[in-house]
């Protein structure tokens, strides 16, 4: 990245990239950014925009880093889908395990013939904790061509 870009230049390469994306929608697209694998600044597929995606983005901000593009290049694509499924599936499972959690919580306090409107708090804690476990080894999605 140049660090004395003009405002002319700027200009001049949105333009550019709004060109080439308009020429590659069949195709998956394509952006600069830094692979999320090997770490190489490089073109590659762009992650998918998410919560987590504009959560970190906005963190970055905070911090004074400078902004970049995560993406997947060439290489690194094809073992960041199975990745990514991981990612989802745990979600998924975590979806689960709050759900229970919360059943469990509000049937076990309900058998004991009370249900103390306050427990909805530790209840909804509890539920919020179980689900941002997996955002631990949380994976971005990548637009692939097919559709995904
Ligand atoms: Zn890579």
């Amino acid at each position: 990245m140049k660090k004395h870009r003009r405002g002319f230049s700027q200009k001049c390469s949105t333009l550019h990239s709004d060109v080439k994306k308009g020429k590659m929608t069949s195709g998956s697209p394509r952006e600069r950014g830094v692979c999320i694998l090997c770490g190489g600044e490089k073109e590659g597929v762009p992650a998918q925009k998410d919560a987590a995606i504009s959560f970190f983005r906005s963190f970055r901000k905070l911090l004074g880093m400078e902004e970049k593009h995560t993406i997947a290049c060439n290489a690194c694509l094809p073992l960041c889908l199975p990745k990514r499924a991981v990612f989802e599936k745990s979600l998924s499972r975590h979806r689960l395990y709050a759900m229970g959690f919360v059943f469990f919580l509000l049937a076990g306090s309900a058998a004991f013939g009370s249900f103390p409107l306050w427990l909805l708090l530790p209840a909804a804690i509890g539920a919020a904790i179980i689900l941002l476990l997996p955002f631990g080894r949380y994976f971005p999605a990548f637009k692939t061509s097919d559709g995904k």
